[in-house]
C-alpha cells in the first residue's frame, strides 16, 4: 500500500464486463473447490475485488460530494449508482453460494460466523428485479444533495451556503438568529414542492422493493438493509419510549437554564443553538490552524491515533471546509486499497467545526485500525457500533479541548454534553417518523407533516417556531439528510450516544482504560454483531432496563454540577 496525494488521485473506471468476469471466474473457483484452504482461497480473491471496487466507489462518491456541480464528477457518480446494483446483485449471487457452501464449517472457522450473518440479512434484502429501482433511489439522493449544495443566501453582505448560514443560528445577536434561521427556512419553503416530491417518490420506491423482496412493508425491510442481526423493532420502540421518559423531562431543564441565561422568554427555535449569552465557544483558528492542532492532540492521545493522523496530513487525505457546490455534512470514507480512511466536513467557524472533526476521526481511527481484517465486511461495524467510536472520540479527546478553544474549552464541554443530550429526543422522533411514514407508504405530504407534527408534541414539546412558518408546517425534517439518504439509520445515534456516554463516564475516572478499551473496539472492526461489541467492551447494551436511566443521570449531575 504506498502513499497518495488525494488531491490528484484517480482511479481507472471499472467495467461491469470486467467485474463480471471476475466474479464468474471466482465463482467457478468456489465451485470447484475440493477443500476448505481452496473455498478460502476463492474467498480472499472475492475480497481483494471488493476491496479494489469498494475504492474506486469511495472515490467517485467523494468527488462529487466535493464539488456537486462539475459535470465530469456527476456523471461519474451517475455511472457509479448504476453500476452499483449491479454489483450488489453479483456480491448476493456469491453471498448464496457461500451461505450453501459445502465447505461453510471451514470457511466459519476461518473468517468466523458474523460474515454468514451478514450475508444473510443481504442475501434477505435484495433481488435482482430492485437493481432499477436501487439507481433510481440513488438518483433521488443526489437530486436532493445537489438541490441542497446549490441553496445560496445573501447575508450581511456575503453570499453563503446553507452550511455557512447556519453558524448566525448561534450568533449572541437575536435577530441575526432570527433572521439567519428565517432566511434558511424560506429557501426550504420555497422548494418545498419540490422536497415533498423526491420524499414522496423515494417512499414510494422503497415500499416497490420492499414487495419485490417479499415484505409487506419497507420497515422490516429497512432493518435488514441496516443489517441488525440481535436486535429489533420492539427493543427500538422500548429505546424510544425510555427516551420519552427519561430524557425529554431533562431536555425541559437544559432548555429553561438555557432561557434564563440568555434572558430570553420563551426560549424559540432560533435561540436553541446559542449556549453561552457570550457566544459559543468558537475554534481559535482556521481549518489549516486546527489541523496542527489536532497533531498535537493525537501525539498526546498515542495509541495509533497519531500515526493514522499523520499518514492522513501528508495524503490530504481531509477536506474540511464549506464551499459552494460541495454537498453539506461530514462523513468519512475507507479507501481499502489503500488502507487509509478519508474525512469530509463543511468548516464553518463554529464550535462544531471540532464536534464533526473528533466525530469522523473516530470513524476514521476505527476503520485505520479495522483495516487487516480478513474480510471487508468487517472493516466497518454496523452503523450504531460505529458511531460509539465516533462519539466515543468527542469525548475521549475532551481533556485535549484547550488546544482549540483555549480558555472556552470547559465552556465547549459542558455545551458539547448539553447539546448532545438535546439531540437524543429529536434522534427519536426521526426514528419514529419514519416508523410511521413506511407504516403509510401511499400517504399525502400534508399527511407526513401532520405526522412529524406529532412527533414535535410527543419529544419536543419546548420547541417553538414562531413564525418559521416552513418548519413550524411540519417539514422540519426537509432538512434531515438522512431521512431522504439512508432510512432507519437515525436512531443508531441515540444507541451510540448511550454507549459513548459510558466511555465518557469512564474516562473521567480512568483515562487510560478507557483508551484502551476504546482502541480494543476499534480494531475488532465488524467481527461481531452489536450486542456482543458492546459487551466486550465493558459496556451496558441501551436495551438494557436501567442502561438509559443510569447514563442520564450521570450526565444529569455533570450538567448541574456546572449551574
Ligand atoms: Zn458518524
Amino acid at each position: 500500500m504506498s502513499a497518495v496525494d488525494f488531491r490528484g488521485y484517480q482511479l481507472p473506471v471499472p467495467t461491469y464486463a470486467d467485474l463480471a468476469a471476475e466474479y464468474e471466474q471466482i465463482l467457478n473457483s468456489l465451485d470447484a473447490a475440493t477443500s476448505g484452504e481452496e473455498a478460502i482461497r476463492a474467498v480472499e480473491q472475492w475480497d481483494a475485488l471488493r476491496r479494489r471496487f469498494s475504492t474506486w466507489n469511495a472515490l467517485a462518491y467523494t468527488r462529487f460530494c466535493q464539488d456537486t456541480q462539475n459535470e465530469q464528477f456527476k456523471r461519474l457518480r451517475e455511472y457509479r449508482d448504476e453500476l452499483e446494483p449491479k454489483m450488489t446483485d453479483l456480491a448476493v449471487a456469491m453471498k448464496e453460494r457461500l451461505v450453501a457452501s459445502p465447505h461453510r464449517a471451514a470457511l466459519e472457522a476461518r473468517f468466523g460466523t458474523q460474515a454468514f450473518a451478514l450475508w444473510e440479512c443481504d442475501i434477505a434484502s435484495f433481488d435482482p428485479a430492485i437493481e432499477t429501482d436501487l439507481v433510481e433511489q440513488s438518483k433521488l439522493g443526489a437530486t436532493y444533495a445537489a438541490l441542497l449544495a446549490g441553496a445560496k443566501f445573501q447575508f450581511h453582505g456575503e453570499e453563503l451556503t446553507l452550511s455557512e448560514i447556519k453558524k448566525f443560528e448561534e450568533d449572541p445577536d437575536r435577530d441575526v438568529r432570527h433572521e439567519a434561521a428565517r432566511l434558511r427556512w424560506e429557501w426550504f419553503g420555497r422548494n418545498q414542492e419540490q422536497l415533498d416530491e423526491i420524499f414522496d417518490r423515494l417512499v414510494r420506491l422503497r415500499q416497490t422493493m420492499a414487495e419485490k423482496t417479499g415484505f409487506a412493508q419497507f420497515i422490516d425491510f429497512g432493518y435488514q438493509l441496516r443489517r441488525r442481526i440481535d436486535y429489533g423493532r420492539g427493543d427500538v420502540e422500548r429505546f424510544r419510549d425510555e427516551v420519552r421518559e427519561r430524557v425529554v423531562p431533562l431536555v425541559g431543564e437544559i432548555r429553561a437554564q438555557q432561557a434564563a441565561r440568555l434572558g430570553v422568554e420563551p426560549l424559540m427555535a432560533w435561540d436553541e443553538a446559542l449556549f453561552d449569552p457570550a457566544g459559543n465557544p468558537r475554534p481559535l483558528g482556521d481549518a489549516e490552524w486546527m489541523v496542527e492542532r489536532a497533531s498535537e492532540m493525537f501525539a498526546e492521545l498515542g495509541g495509533g491515533m497519531d500515526e493514522c493522523f499523520a499518514k492522513m496530513r501528508a495524503q490530504h487525505l481531509m477536506d474540511l471546509c464549506a464551499r459552494e457546490g460541495k454537498q453539506p455534512g461530514g462523513f468519512c470514507e475507507m479507501l481499502p486499497d489503500l488502507g487509509m480512511p478519508l474525512i469530509f466536513a463543511n468548516f464553518n467557524g463554529t464550535m462544531s467545526d471540532v464536534g464533526v472533526f473528533t466525530h469522523e476521526m473516530g470513524h476514521a481511527f476505527q476503520v485505520y485500525s479495522s483495516r487487516a481484517q480478513p474480510l471487508e465486511d468487517y472493516l466497518w461495524p454496523t452503523i450504531e457500533a460505529c458511531e460509539i467510536l465516533s462519539m466515543g472520540l468527542e469525548f475521549l479527546t475532551w481533556p485535549q479541548m484547550e488546544l482549540f478553544f483555549g480558555e472556552g474549552a470547559e465552556r465547549f464541554r459542558r455545551m458539547h454534553l448539553a447539546e448532545l443530550l438535546t439531540v437524543l429526543p429529536y434522534i427519536v422522533a426521526v426514528d419514529h417518523f419514519q416508523h410511521l411514514v413506511y407504516a403509510e407508504p401511499h400517504c399525502t405530504a400534508d399527511d407526513r407533516a401532520a405526522m412529524w407534527q406529532e412527533m414535535e408534541r410527543l419529544y419536543l414539546p419546548t420547541l417553538r417556531w414562531g413564525d418559521l412558518a416552513h418548519p413550524a408546517s411540519g417539514r422540519r425534517w426537509h432538512a434531515q439528510l438522512h431521512i431522504f439518504d439512508s432510512p432507519f439509520y437515525y436512531i443508531d445515534y441515540g444507541l451510540a450516544l448511550t454507549c459513548a456516554l459510558q466511555f465518557w463516564k469512564l474516562a473521567a475516572t480512568d483515562c487510560g482504560e478507557a483508551l484502551a478499551r476504546f482502541g480494543q473496539l476499534c480494531r475488532r472492526g465488524g467481527e461481531a454483531p452489536f450486542g456482543e461489541l458492546v459487551k466486550s467492551a465493558g459496556l451496558m447494551s441501551p436495551f438494557e432496563a436501567g442502561c438509559l436511566e443510569r447514563v442520564v443521570g450521570q450526565a444529569r449531575a455533570e450538567l448541574n454540577r456546572a449551574v
